[in-house]
């Protein structure tokens, strides 16, 4: 008899939780205004935990059965409460990445962007407005909320060179003229040097930081040179002095202070594994 009890306390149990979970699932649809959809389980769900319950309450002691029922909701309870902390904590870290978001997919009928693992589209018909703050350098438009993506966004510069024409707020000759006041970048050859620094390797002129730590500006560029041109791997294909950064031309004319020998030399010393 006491092994009925106990099965009676874990099928009670396992159904309460079970049924507290599809009502949520339920409560959830209703709130986000979705389609009810009833599933065959829910059904069976329901069914078995009713016979269970006349079953409990006619031939065994009604203590059991609350048991049962007081087990079901705790259990779900604390999967509740896991699962909630655990969405908390991916949210924190979603937080985190928003400074690290980055601009994908740029074509003819929008763009997306990347937070974190998240991807998302925008579409150039949904947009109301473009602005360019020049202050702070970023970007700001309108779809459904306004969006921004700041200076430290990657492939700002690309998306900024591919604004479709139309939108009156954005100044379309200012970002021409920005592009077209960029020089070469002594250190990386792209056409990203912008007052004093590389947009594309951040680099920067000669300052009296620098002066500490190198002899001079050329030593500077050299050391620079070998960092952002080494291979990370024996095997791996040489640049050939060529970053691919498409926010920026490369200077054709451009050449580089340092050899392909030394930037492998310094790469099989700083990042080849010792065999
Ligand atoms: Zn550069």
């Amino acid at each position: 008899m006491e092994i009925f009890r106990i099965l009676l306390i874990c099928g009670i149990m396992y159904l309460t939780s079970q049924i507290l979970i599809v009502i949520l699932k339920y409560f959830k649809n209703l709130i986000q205004s979705e389609q009810l959809i009833v599933e065959k389980n829910d059904k069976y769900f329901g069914l078995a935990f009713s016979v269970l319950l006349i079953i409990g309450f006619l031939y065994f002691q009604k203590k059991d059965v609350i048991l049962g029922l007081q087990l079901g909701l705790l259990i779900t309870l604390f999967w509740g409460l896991l699962i909630l902390f655990i969405k908390f904590i991916v949210h924190i870290s979603d937080m985190f990445y928003v400074k690290h978001q980055r601009i994908e997919g740029i074509n003819s009928k929008g763009f997306k962007i990347a937070k974190g693992t998240k991807l998302k589209p925008y579409y150039w018909r949904d947009i109301k407005w473009i602005k360019f703050d020049k202050e702070k350098f970023r970007l700001i438009f309108k779809e459904k909320n306004k969006v921004v993506i700041d200076k430290k966004t990657q492939n700002l510069y690309l998306l900024l060179k591919n604004i479709p024409l139309g939108f009156k707020d954005f100044d379309y000759e200012y970002i021409d003229s920005f592009f077209s006041n960029l020089t070469t970048c002594v250190v990386c050859g792209a056409v990203a040097f912008n007052d004093s620094k590389c947009l594309s390797c951040s680099c920067t002129n000669w300052t009296n930081v620098l002066e500490k730590e190198y002899l001079n500006y050329e030593e500077y560029v050299k050391a620079n040179q070998l960092e952002i041109f080494a291979t990370m791997e024996k095997n791996e294909k040489f640049s050939d002095f060529k970053i691919i950064d498409k926010n920026f031309k490369f200077d054709s004319n451009w050449t580089p202070m340092v050899t392909k020998t030394e930037v492998l030399k310094y790469s099989e010393k700083e990042f080849w594994e010792k065999e």
